[in-house]
C-alpha cells in the first residue's frame, strides 16, 4: 500500500502468513471458514502484535531509544513479542506487567509468556491486581531518564496510530490471498481487546476502498464501550495516514456477548472452540483472545447470523503460548 511508504518499518514477521480453509470445522458449522495464520508471524512464537512492532521498533529508533518499555497483564503476548522485538533490534526491555483478576494462578506467574519474557532477557516490573500499570511506567521511564537511558514507552498492546499501521498493511497480504484464490469474502471476524488490529485493519480495508465488513468480538469490554474504542483509534489512523476520518463512519462493528467475566477470564464456550478447533483443525488458540473469538464466531454461525455457506475469515490473532499457563483450566 503506497500510502504507507512514508512510515518507517523494521522487517520481522515471517510474511505473507498463510491464509488458509478450515476444512472440518467448515462442514460442523455450515459457513466457509478461512483462517488468517498470524499465530505464524515467526518472532518468538509469533502473534498480531509482530505485525505492529514492525512500525513501533522503527518508530523507537527514529527517537533514538535504547530501551523499549510497554505495559500488559502477566501474560500478555505483546510484551512477549516486544521483548523479542527488543533483543532482535538490540534494545533493553522492560515490561510492567499486572496481575489479573480470576485467572488460574498455578503456572500463571512462571510459566506460557511469563517464562518466555524472561528467556528473551526482559526485566519484568511485577504488580499487584488494581496497581496502575501506567502511572507506574511512566514513573519507571523517569527513572530511566534520570539515568541516562533514553526509553520508549510503547501503549498497551502497542495499539495507537503507529502499531496500527501493520494492520493497514496487512490489509494489502489479505486481498492479494483473497483475489489468487478467488474467495469472495463475506466477512472478517477476530478477537479485539487494545483495539489495534480492528482499527489498521478497518483503515487498510477503507484505505483499499472494500467494503468487507469486520467484526470484533470483545475479551473484555461489553459492546458500546468497545466500540468506542475501535472508532477512536480507527479515526485516529485515518488521520495518520492522510485520509478523512469521517470515513470511519459505520464501519466498526464490535460484539461483546462471549468474553464472559472480564479480561483473561475463560467461559465453558471458550474452552470448548478451543478444543474444537484443536481437534478438527490441528490449530492451537488461546485462552484470552482467540478461543473467545472462535467461541464467538461459532456461535454465530450455529445462530444464523452469518447465513450458510458465507466465506467467513477468522484473523488468527496468535496466543497459543498463554495455554500453559492456563493448565488448571483444561484438568
Ligand atoms: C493482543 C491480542 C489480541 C487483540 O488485539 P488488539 O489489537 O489488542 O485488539 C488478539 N489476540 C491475541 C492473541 C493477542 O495477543
Amino acid at each position: 500500500m503506497s500510502i504507507l511508504d512514508k512510515f518507517p518499518r523494521v522487517n520481522i514477521s515471517h510474511a505473507p502468513t498463510p491464509l488458509e480453509i478450515m476444512p472440518r470445522l467448515s462442514k460442523t458449522l455450515g459457513c466457509n471458514l478461512y483462517i488468517k495464520r498470524d499465530d505464524c508471524t515467526g518472532l518468538a512464537g509469533g502473534g498480531n502484535k509482530t505485525r505492529k512492532l514492525e512500525y513501533l521498533v522503527a518508530a523507537a529508533q527514529d527517537a533514538g531509544a535504547d530501551t523499549l518499555i510497554t505495559i500488559g497483564g502477566l501474560q500478555s503476548n505483546h510484551a512477549r513479542q516486544t521483548a523479542a522485538a527488543a533483543a532482535k533490534f538490540g534494545f533493553a526491555c522492560e515490561l510492567v506487567l499486572s496481575d489479573v483478576a480470576g485467572t488460574p494462578k498455578q503456572d500463571y506467574y512462571r510459566n506460557g509468556n511469563i517464562l518466555l519474557d524472561n528467556l528473551l532477557g526482559a526485566r519484568l516490573h511485577l504488580l499487584d491486581e488494581g496497581e496502575d500499570e501506567a502511572s507506574f511506567a511512566e514513573q519507571r521511564m523517569a527513572q530511566l531518564i534520570a539515568e541516562g537511558k533514553k526509553p520508549y514507552l510503547i501503549p498497551i498492546g502497542g495499539s495507537n496510530e503507529i502499531g496500527s499501521l501493520g494492520y493497514v498493511r496487512c490489509v494489502d497480504e489479505i486481498i492479494s490471498q483473497i483475489r489468487h484464490e478467488n474467495i469472495k469474502l463475506d466477512h472478517i471476524v477476530l478477537a479485539t481487546g487494545s483495539a489495534g488490529t480492528q482499527a489498521g485493519l478497518v483503515a487498510g480495508l477503507i484505505a483499499a476502498g472494500v467494503e468487507i465488513p469486520v467484526l470484533g468480538i470483545c475479551v473484555s469490554r461489553d459492546t458500546d464501550e468497545q466500540n468506542e474504542v475501535v472508532l477512536t483509534l480507527l479515526k485516529k489512523t485515518l488521520s495518520y495516514i492522510g485520509l478523512d476520518p469521517a470515513l470511519a463512519e459505520g464501519r466498526v462493528h464490535t460484539d461483546g456477548s462471549y468474553y464472559g467475566e472480564g479480561y483473561g477470564i475463560t467461559t465453558p464456550a471458550t474452552l470448548d472452540a478451543i478444543s474444537q478447533t484443536a481437534q478438527l483443525e490441528g490449530i492451537l488458540l488461546d485462552p484470552v483472545y482467540t478461543g473467545k473469538g472462535m467461541a464467538g464466531l461459532m456461535d454465530l454461525c450455529r445462530s444464523g447470523h452469518f447465513v450458510q455457506s458465507k466465506n467467513i475469515l477468522f484473523i488468527h490473532t496468535g496466543g497459543s503460548q498463554s495455554l500453559f499457563a492456563y493448565k488448571e483450566s483444561f484438568d
